[in-house]
């Protein structure tokens, strides 16, 4: 009852990478940075299981950006020549880059990490990809074409290279996949009509768990004044999970404490799991354990108890490493607080 696990990122050391940032610089090259990615990898792992966490994850030490991450590993995608874009609706700009042809994977995009991960511990593994729809709205398009079919057309492109990766994953021992669709909560008909199918096609046949992450983004200052804009409610959830319902994704994250999140969304989700998000990634204070369970207490009104899992809000990585190892503490204590409490 109540695993805990971390939506997906985690800071990186100040060896590996720039701190405090999203699209951090790395500190080595070469034999030197892949050596850096596997220690911080590790130091992760080992921060999780030390605070009791019941899955695993690789903290995205590896990668500079979530979603660029696994781009850097497509043929077809100009790298070279990056593009300034407002993404999520002109939220923000982001330095993208350009689809320019057809698009292949070159290989495996996330080997090193995952084996190393799945060699080193022996709890669940949770592994996190971006989403086809987050995909499409984090890089600019010079091949796919003007309007919605072009975005869709694309989505199922990327769909088809992340399912080739997942099921790799997969082989590799993975134990959860999850895709990561901020992008969700931005584009709400199109995430109903078509955003889920295409999530659906880039975990076709799975037999891992298969998730989805479903945030209000980092605890970055554009999106905390994006959130300011809400208003009291944010319904965002209403429009996609009917459809996630439906479909064959196994568990959801979903953003819970500090939001203006309504908690009977969550009964929208009905015959999945649900990742409650415990845990504010946009305020440096270290929630208490009765905080914590006072969360999955309000989430039990909607929610089976068999079927909840204690979560981040959304990734550490903007974080400092000190308040995000004891933000995954108060995680654990918080769950285990809750276990003795709704037992
Ligand atoms: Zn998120």
């Amino acid at each position: 009852m109540f695993s805990t696990a971390i939506a997906g990122s985690l800071p990186k050391p100040e060896w590996l990478a720039e701190t405090n940032k999203l699209w951090p610089k790395w500190q080595a090259q070469g034999d030197a940075l892949r050596q850096a990615k596997a220690d911080a990898t590790l130091l992760w792992i080992k921060a999780q299981e030390d605070a009791g966490l019941d899955v695993i994850g690789d903290g995205e030490q590896s990668r500079q950006h979530f979603v660029h991450g696994f781009l850097e590993q497509v043929e077809g995608i100009d790298f070279e020549n990056k593009v300034t874009m407002g993404i999520r609706n002109n939220r923000y700009d982001a330095q993208v880059p350009q689809v320019i042809a057809p698009l292949r994977l070159k290989g495996r995009v996330h080997a090193f990490e995952a084996q190393l991960a799945r060699a080193h511990t022996q709890k669940k593994l949770k592994f996190t990809l971006p989403g086809p729809m987050t995909i499409v709205d984090t890089v600019a398009d010079r091949f796919y074409g003007e309007g919605e079919e072009g975005r869709i057309k694309m989505a199922f492109a990327f769909a088809e290279l992340l399912n080739q990766e997942a099921l790799a994953l997969q082989a590799d021992g993975v134990d959860i996949i999850q895709f990561d669709e901020p992008a969700f909560n931005v584009y709400l008909d199109q995430a109903a009509d078509w955003g889920v199918k295409a999530l659906e096609r880039a975990a076709q046949g799975l037999t891992c768990t298969t998730a989805v992450h479903i945030c209000y983004g980092y605890g970055i200052e554009a999106n905390n004044n994006w959130k300011k804009t809400l208003g009291d409610e944010w319904r965002q959830y209403e429009k996609v999970f009917p459809a996630l319902a439906k479909s064959s994704i196994e568990q959801v994250s979903l953003e819970c404490y500090h939001s203006h999140v309504p908690p009977e969304m969550m009964a929208l989700l009905e015959g999945k799991d649900v990742m409650v998000g415990v845990i504010d990634v946009a305020s440096d204070v270290i929630e208490t354990p009765e905080e914590v369970a006072d969360t999955i207490g309000r989430a039990l009104q909607f929610v089976p108890k068999h079927r909840l899992i204690a979560c981040t809000n959304c990734g550490l990585a903007p974080m400092s490493r000190d308040v995000a190892t004891k933000k995954l503490q108060a995680l654990a204590a918080g769950a285990a607080l809750a276990r003795k409490r709704y037992a």
